[in-house]
């Protein structure tokens, strides 16, 4: 693997010597990444609102920063409200994004001066007008996209465009304002198009709704999907920038909608490295050709998205090697005694043939969706510790 194509050599210099002495496994987290991803997310989209979705990386000091940089918050329960809050984010700036909550929930968040949710269905708009009268709502429409991304968001969330229709009939009667529609194309979407799919599909609700409703819906809420840097690569974020605000223009014309954009993983997944060790090296027998080599992270500590090895992070061995014939293909699993905790076995990483137990095995791009999945105590391990530095 080649390092400099995954990270920042100052960056890599910064966690590596932060790391030395420390037990692990740890995830780092490099805050000036996220602060560069954020100023570069903010150079391509101007005019979009940011409301980041917290549940990407959770952790407080990162919150923080987003908070300092003027970032809003994209929110998926109340713990998460809660948090923010604590941190001195105002209501104002945070949106209630689930569209599966509870009537307490709704509640809540409206007690605590939330005026922005997402809906996909007519149940739970009735739930928003009545316990957060005057609210402003999103509706999710569900889209294709969400099917081909590295790690979809299918199925389970948004509605079909009939649905759309149903809710802002229904919205009529009821006190609430129909604000702007929402979707997700998948979280690690690399397939810009997809973007310029659901615009259409926007587009053609948004005339419907001014044609025979006479409403003039205001905004879009594109969800998240930008991806971040695996081994599957995808382009660089101006390419995608441009090529969704050119779909924006092309569909929208002189009468272009607001923008709201809930990045998670494009803002913070490259900032992250997890430092592990290697556990044990071993083969199941003397024929087996290949060896299984056992870390201490695992799909329960941080690594759940390995999950049907969706998501291939770039690894990186101290000891490595550069010369390909140093190394062998393996079988890379986690320390856990639950045999879904192997990470890959399909796809092969070529490690080191050198390596051995106490050897450390470095994660990239591991700073979303990682520690906050981490099990509390499944087999007594205690959840993965993360530092930002
Ligand atoms: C998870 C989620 C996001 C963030 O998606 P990424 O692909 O990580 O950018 C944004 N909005 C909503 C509603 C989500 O559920």
């Amino acid at each position: 693997m080649i390092l400099e194509e995954y990270i920042d050599k100052a960056v890599w210099e910064r966690i590596e010597s932060f790391s030395q002495e420390k037990e692990t496994p740890f995830l780092v987290i490099d805050l000036d990444t996220i602060r560069k991803n954020y100023v570069e997310l903010k150079q391509g989209f101007s005019n979009a609102d940011i409301y980041y979705a917290v549940k990407a990386n959770p952790n407080e000091e990162v919150l923080k920063l987003l908070n300092d940089l003027g970032s809003s918050f994209d929110a998926a329960s109340i713990y998460e409200i809660d948090k923010l809050l604590k941190i001195g984010v105002s209501p104002d700036r945070i949106s209630f994004g689930n569209t599966i909550k509870k009537i307490s929930s709704i509640k809540y968040a409206y007690e605590k001066g939330i005026r922005l949710f997402t809906t996909d269905s007519r149940s739970d708009l009735i739930n928003i007008s009545r316990y957060a009268p005057n609210s402003k709502v999103f509706i999710r429409l569900i889209v294709e996209g969400a099917l081909t991304a590295d790690w979809p968001l299918a199925r389970k969330f948004g509605c079909s465009i009939e649905e759309v229709k149903n809710i802002i009939d229904l919205s009529e009667t009821l006190d609430v304002e129909v604000y702007g529609l929402s979707f997700h194309v998948g979280s690690q979407q690399r397939n810009v198009f997809m973007w310029d799919y659901a615009l259409l599909k926007v587009k053609d609700i948004f005339e419907w709704a001014f044609n025979e409703k006479g409403i003039t819906i205001k905004s879009i809420n594109m969800g998240g999907g930008l991806p971040s840097k695996y081994l599957n690569k995808a382009d660089e974020l101006d390419i995608y920038s441009e090529k969704i605000k050119e779909s924006i223009a092309n569909h929208f014309k002189d009468n272009e909608p607001r923008i709201i954009l809930e990045p998670g993983r494009s803002l913070v997944g490259n900032s992250g490295v997890i430092v592990s060790e290697v556990v044990l090296v071993s083969k199941k027998s003397e024929l087996e050709h290949y060896r299984w080599v056992y870390v201490d992270v695992g799909k329960f500590n941080g690594l759940i998205e390995t999950m049907d090895e969706c998501i291939k992070y770039p690894i990186y061995c101290s000891s490595t090697g550069s010369h390909e014939e140093d190394t062998e293909e393996v079988i890379l699993a986690g320390p856990t005694c639950d045999s879904v905790d192997i990470m890959y076995e399909k796809y092969m990483y070529s490690l080191p043939l050198s390596l051995k137990e106490g050897d450390r095995i470095y994660w990239l791009s591991t700073g979303a969706y990682t520690s906050s999945y981490c099990s509390v105590e499944f087999n007594g391990f205690p959840p993965m510790k993360a530092y930002c530095i």
